[in-house]
């Protein structure tokens, strides 16, 4: 689970790492009455949108007078980012930026721990630093016994500061972030920007979790800064009528019993030039509705240009499956190409159940697999 900049910062607040002063606004008259309560000349309008890129987008503008945070925080709000509309701005106190840095915890697949990320290439894409310039990020990995204690917080602080104050200040932050990884069960605490202002303060200006979706059931107050994205709002739906589904963006929509053969699908997809609309995992039965559920699901996506439905016949007959996808069609008015692959038990009997109808027979996963990209392109 994602959250907001403004929502990241609260969190931060509360664990003492430093951000500067800023108001949540929904409209320019909030963002002026903001602007009179932050009493400060600059400030900087931000979107709030779960995006990064943000800056360059257009989305953060500084403003130095009223004129222009009403001009900024109305043409802001009226804009999307990376499709996503912004509703929300936050009015925040401009500050005097002296250097950039980057800092972040993440759960790193390759040592199996939580690895602390540092760079003075702050305020820029850190997948591009990471990409082009890996020897500027310094990477931490962090023993679960030991933690983020005092001597540590501070032997890694002079990675990136020499002098007293700001290596105290780092290591202070450097601990509290440690901290909130760890005790809100977040997969990322990253703070890009972390600047060092004029006055020699840390300032976290930019603040960025997300959160591991199986432990938000022992988070309810992160639970709480839930926004579902449409996407999302749509997976939901699909799990409480028990199907594993996850859209993409893509253009052939699967349909297939078993997590692992829908994964092994859209990897074949792929191999073979082609891009699935999702993931779908009907689970192991015949039964027509479950079918017309799942093809509702892909057809509302309007790029889904051609079905693959992949099956494999176990404990459900493949002739069942074929009689269940007849009736299934019955009630569905769509006229999209589907390509039907049915492998296992009676698949013989289930194909010839399906030959000269409204579906594309295949055999193989890779027959069903080039037929469907090849009709996703024409
Ligand atoms: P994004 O990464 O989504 O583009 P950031 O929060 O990193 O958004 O903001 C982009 C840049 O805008 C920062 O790197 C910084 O230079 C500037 N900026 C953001 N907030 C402030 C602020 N409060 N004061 C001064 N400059 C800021």
């Amino acid at each position: 689970m994602k959250t907001h900049e403004y929502q990241a910062k609260q969190i931060f607040s509360s664990y003492g790492i430093p951000v500067e002063k800023h108001i949540l606004c929904f409209t320019a008259e909030d963002a002026v009455k903001a602007y009179d309560g932050l009493d400060t000349e600059t400030v900087v309008v931000k979107a709030q949108v779960l995006s990064g890129g943000r800056g360059k987008a257009g989305g953060v503008k500084l403003a130095r007078n009223k004129e222009e945070v009403v001009f900024y925080a109305d043409s802001i709000l009226s804009m999307k980012i990376k499709e996503l509309p912004v509703k929300k701005i936050l009015i925040s106190e401009a500050v005097q930026i002296d250097s950039e840095y980057y800092v972040g915890f993440t759960i790193d697949r390759n040592s199996k721990s939580v690895i602390l990320m540092l760079s003075r290439e702050g305020g820029v894409d850190i997948e591009t630093v990471a990409s082009e310039t890996p020897e500027k990020i310094y990477r931490f990995t962090i023993e679960p016994f030991v933690g983020m204690p005092d001597y540590l917080a501070k032997k890694i602080a002079f990675t990136l500061f020499k002098e007293s104050t700001q290596v105290n200040s780092m290591a202070k932050i450097l601990k509290s972030l440690y901290q909130v990884f760890i005790e809100k069960d977040a997969s990322l605490a990253e703070i890009n920007p972390l600047v060092l202002t004029k006055e020699n303060r840390l300032v976290a200006i930019d603040a960025k979790m997300t959160f591991d979706d199986n432990a938000l059931y022992r988070q309810t107050e992160i639970l709480a800064f839930f926004e579902p994205t449409e996407d999302e709002k749509i997976e939901s739906s699909a799990k409480e009528k028990g199907f594993s589904f996850v859209k993409m963006d893509g253009d052939i929509g699967c349909m297939v019993n078993g997590a692992g053969l829908a994964m092994a699908t859209m990897d074949m997809i792929k191999l073979y030039g082609g891009n699935p609309a999702n993931f779908l995992d009907i689970g192991g039965s015949s039964n027509p509705d479950k079918v017309i559920e799942g093809m509702r699901l892909l057809l509302n996506d309007k790029r889904v240009k051609v079905v693959l439905i992949n099956i494999f016949g176990g404990i459900t007959r493949c002739d069942d499956v074929a009689n269940g996808l007849l009736t299934a069609f019955q009630k569905i008015e769509s006229d999209i190409p589907v390509i039907v692959r049915l492998t296992g038990t009676n698949e013989k009997k289930g194909r010839d159940l399906l030959r000269n109808t409204r579906f594309i027979v295949a055999e193989t996963m890779g027959e069903a697999t080039r037929l469907a990209v090849g009709s996703s392109k024409n």
